[in-house]
């Protein structure tokens, strides 16, 4: 066992023996290619597992978001869906169960989670400018997810990370790796000047860092600093109701409250939250941008998305794309979905962890993390560790995967020079409620069976690099 407290053991054993909460009433059949395909396969999109068609992989880990499994109450919500332009009933059917779960009055739906950021972050820049007299727009997160970065940035603001040092050792064992680093987060609000700092952006559970939580002790003491300084809270809350169970899990205080109970005391702690449906909320496309009372700040952001996103009552999704998520936000806290669903990815960490196989620890809520550099001593960073080992899973089993590390990161915009990235890692993200304890198995027996061989696993490097987000549409060769 690796070192865990007492808590989490005493939960996490005693509930993995209970099996998922659900039985299999449709299926999607997965084609597993024979590996002289595989490789043919490869070798048609340049090494990028991202141009490859999703029927040429077995088990898809390359994203949690938009990939979980509906359920017969989501499908049969679809057939209700009201395709009224204004005024549908299922958007009233959405803001009733946000107003009842997180207890915040006001709701906009949002296309996705981007789209609730694009509507929402221009209205606090301004705000800020207008009450506040700053100039020079900041916002302060524990990490900021990509996207998240990308509006702030296309809105001339400046994105700043201050999340607990515990964070960048993956190997040592901490509660709380999604925390904020409070004295950092005070001491850069002094720096840049509270009038300027646009927003406190809690990220929960923390993606970038992993799917790390966030602890309640640590968004109470954020959101009373954020109030001295006048400064709003927003909560980017796509893994919410994860989060709620690592809270369960580990803090005492909350051992035998409920998912729901805690749910709604962390949104105590924010002004605003943003979400991605397409994540805890279990709907294939969807997002929300909720305010908790400032009617005045609602109102605005609902004029801006009217030419973003759509009308105020749709915002870019079909009625029975609403009807869907106001059940999934009930099905995301329901406590025997989520001890089944966090043990899953518990289970796959913890069998890697004891083969030897260096992981994140402890795991995340979404997905297991290698770290590729410790895997692949071999490889450079320049050759990228992470993609290698990605490469590697596909070819030897049909696993698609997702490096986070230096090809991520990319390079300097100006200088072009690859920006140094203080981990590579390999994300295995296990979609909800889609795959079985037993595609599990067969993904630790390949990461395994790998590392047993792995000293004869190359690195890559471009054949061709696109200019922005390469890692997309990028195409490579091995280093021989
Ligand atoms: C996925 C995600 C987003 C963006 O949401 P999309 O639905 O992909 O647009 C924002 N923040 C966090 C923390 C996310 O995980």
């Amino acid at each position: 066992m690796m070192n865990l407290p007492q808590s989490f053991k005493r939960k996490s054993v005693a509930l993995m023996n209970l099996p998922q909460p659900y039985k299999i009433k449709s299926v999607e059949p997965i084609n597993l290619l024979s590996k002289e395909e595989r490789f043919k396969a490869l070798e048609r999109v340049g090494f990028n597992p991202f141009l490859l068609k999703s029927n040429e992989v077995f088990i898809d880990l390359l994203t949690d978001s938009g990939t979980g499994a509906m359920s017969q109450d989501q499908w049969s919500a679809l057939m209700k869906g009201d395709e009224s332009y204004a005024g549908s009933s299922s958007f009233y059917k959405l803001e009733e169960a946000v107003t009842d779960i997180f207890d915040y009055q006001y709701t906009i739906p949002t296309h996705q989670g981007r789209g609730a950021e694009q509507i929402l972050f221009p209205i606090l820049i301004q705000k800020m400018e207008k009450e506040r007299g700053g100039k020079a727009p900041v916002f302060l997160s524990n990490y900021h997810f990509d996207t998240t970065a990308a509006h702030i940035e296309l809105n001339g603001a400046k994105a700043v990370n201050v999340v607990v040092e515990e964070a960048y050792k993956i190997k040592d064992y901490y509660n709380w790796k999604g925390n904020f680093d409070l004295p950092l987060l005070v001491g850069n609000i002094e720096k840049y000047g509270s009038e300027n700092i646009a927003a406190i952006i809690i990220t929960i559970t923390c993606n970038s860092m992993g799917g790390q939580p966030v602890s309640l002790d640590n968004m109470k003491a954020v959101y009373d600093i954020a109030k001295e300084f006048n400064i709003p809270v927003v909560m980017d809350a796509a893994r919410f109701s994860e989060n709620a169970y690592f809270i369960l899990q580990r803090d005492p205080i909350y051992f035998n409250a409920s998912i729901g109970d805690i749910v709604k005391k962390m949104f105590e702690y924010a002004d605003i939250f943003t979400m991605s449906a397409k994540k805890d909320a279990m709907v294939n496309i969807g997002g929300l941008c909720c305010f908790k009372n400032d009617e005045s700040l609602y109102r605005e952001v609902q004029t801006l998305c009217i030419p973003m996103e759509g009308f105020a009552t749709y915002g870019g999704l079909a009625g029975r794309d609403m009807e869907a998520l106001a059940v999934g936000l009930y099905e995301a806290i329901d406590y025997r979905y989520l001890s089944t669903r966090i043990n899953q990815v518990y289970m796959l960490n913890q069998t890697l962890a004891e083969a030897g196989v260096p992981v994140q620890n402890p795991s995340g809520g979404h997905a297991v993390f290698i770290d590729a550099k410790a895997f692949l001593p071999h490889i450079p960073s320049e050759q990228f560790p992470g993609h290698a080992l990605a490469i590697e899973l596909y070819l030897e089993a049909g696993i698609r995967s997702a490096e986070i590390g230096s090809l991520l990161l990319g390079r300097e915009p100006k200088t072009r020079k690859q920006k140094d990235s203080p981990t590579e890692l390999l994300r295995l993200a296990i979609p909800r409620r889609t795959y079985t304890n037993e595609h599990m198995e067969y993904v630790a027996h390949y990461v395994i069976k790998i590392m047993k061989n792995r000293d004869k696993i190359p690195g890559y490097r471009f054949t061709y690099e696109p200019l922005v987000l390469r890692h997309f549409l990028a195409t490579f060769e091995p280093v021989s």
